[in-house]
């Protein structure tokens, strides 16, 4: 019996970035500028734009601009130890430009049992309203 459907459904999965991958995802796309974001900051190293689906009246990502390996933090190597610190301290320092300073949460979502759906490392922050622990 064929499985082309799903074959055809893997592919198209993989060529999205929703799976975990080295092909390119939709990030690609809003770091070369093919696909509008809002883009709140950014430098040589690091792109920080509003998340399209916010979770909370400030919700945005940071991500790095080359993804060097890094489509999941569990891939993460001593070599990586630069840009994961150049990512947290780019959090922050956005957080505060967005009027955060009462408080905020950093999240990263690792693999399938993390809920991850793209595969090119990526930080969340989430404040402007009063948060909730534990997550869901
Ligand atoms: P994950 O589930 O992988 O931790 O988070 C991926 C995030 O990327 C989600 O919160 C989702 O809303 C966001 N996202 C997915 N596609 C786009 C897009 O095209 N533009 C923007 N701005 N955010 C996106």
């Amino acid at each position: 019996m064929s499985n082309g459907g799903d074959e055809s459904a893997a592919k198209k999965a993989a060529a999205e970035g929703l799976v975990d991958s080295e092909g390119p995802t939709i990030f690609d796309k809003i770091i070369s500028k093919e696909i509008p974001a809002n883009v709140i900051y950014e430098d040589d190293k690091c792109l920080a734009f509003r998340d399209i689906n916010p979770q909370a009246p400030v919700h945005f990502l940071v991500i790095p601009k080359v993804r060097d390996g890094l489509t999941r933090l569990s891939r993460a190597h001593e070599g990586h130890k630069e840009i994961l610190g150049h990512l947290l301290y780019t959090a922050q320092k956005v957080a505060k430009d967005e009027g955060l300073g009462e408080g905020f949460r950093v999240a990263i979502n690792d693999g399938p049992g993390g809920c991850q759906s793209v595969y090119h490392l990526h930080l969340h922050v989430i404040g402007g309203r009063q948060l909730t622990w534990p997550p869901g």
